[in-house]
């Protein structure tokens, strides 16, 4: 999800790499859980945190919808994201001690809190939002590290790649009558969300299946 915000008005003004240290971990932090609150439509998934709750929790796509997440239409596609519930907004993967129930898969976005991604042409660096928690006691910890994701590298290149592909769908339905339109979010929808990747093997089977079907929905472009 694009947003158009000033990051020298968010951040600390720096831009960071995975191999750099900044101040993430929250020392005072409360577990006051408002970081898993309120955060609206914002927490959109992408193919491989889809596949990572599956596997987790062996729970399939049907399931999912009907009680974690939802459809919303972002930069022109439809796309998944967190669901909130009750009055609280609350992210409806919190349990009843307001701890996230699915940690070891949580989203991406929710991995890089309170980081976030600038993108360029060459790619995309990090910027850290600093007014998303009101804690100020944060420990220096380096990127990849609070990502939390083995494979840093191949799990960038992924990020970018399903970015540029998105984009491309956004730029490419300007071209597009609208019957055209409703058939390039149906695609995208059905090929990268509600076929499942397999659940049974691990990260590099999961990009391997993933670029198979992101090249050929290049070639159709
Ligand atoms: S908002 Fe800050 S203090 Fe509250 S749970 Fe999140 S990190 Fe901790
Ligand atoms: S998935 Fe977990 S970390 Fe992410 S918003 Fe929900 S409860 Fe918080």
């Amino acid at each position: 999800m694009k947003r158009n915000i000033d990051i020298n008005e968010v951040s600390d003004g720096k831009l960071y790499e995975h191999n750099d240290m900044a101040r993430l971990g929250c020392n005072d932090c409360t577990g006051c859980h408002d970081c898993c609150t309120g955060m609206g439509k914002s927490i959109v998934l992408d193919p491989m945190d889809i596949w990572r709750i599956e596997k987790e929790c062996n729970i399939e796509f049907d399931a999912l919808v009907s009680k974690y997440i939802e459809f919303n239409v972002v930069d022109g596609l439809i796309l998944p994201n967190l669901r909130q519930e009750n009055d609280k907004e609350e992210c409806a993967f919190l349990n009843s001690e307001g701890r996230c129930s699915i940690h070891k898969a949580r989203p991406g976005i929710c991995r890089l809190f309170p980081l976030g991604r600038i993108y360029d042409d060459e790619g995309f660096k990090y910027f850290l939002q600093v007014y998303e928690c009101s804690k100020t006691e944060r420990s220096k910890i380096k990127i990849k590290k609070w990502i939390g994701i083995e494979d840093i590298s191949s799990y960038e290149k992924y990020i970018l790649e399903w970015h540029r592909f998105l984009k491309k769908c956004e730029e490419g339905q300007k071209e597009l009558d609208e019957n055209n339109k409703r058939v390039l979010v149906m695609y995208v929808l059905k090929t990268f969300y509600q076929t499942p990747f397999d659940i049974s093997k691990e990260e590099t089977s999961f990009y391997k299946e993933f670029y198979d079907r992101l090249n050929k929905a290049w070639e159709l472009f």
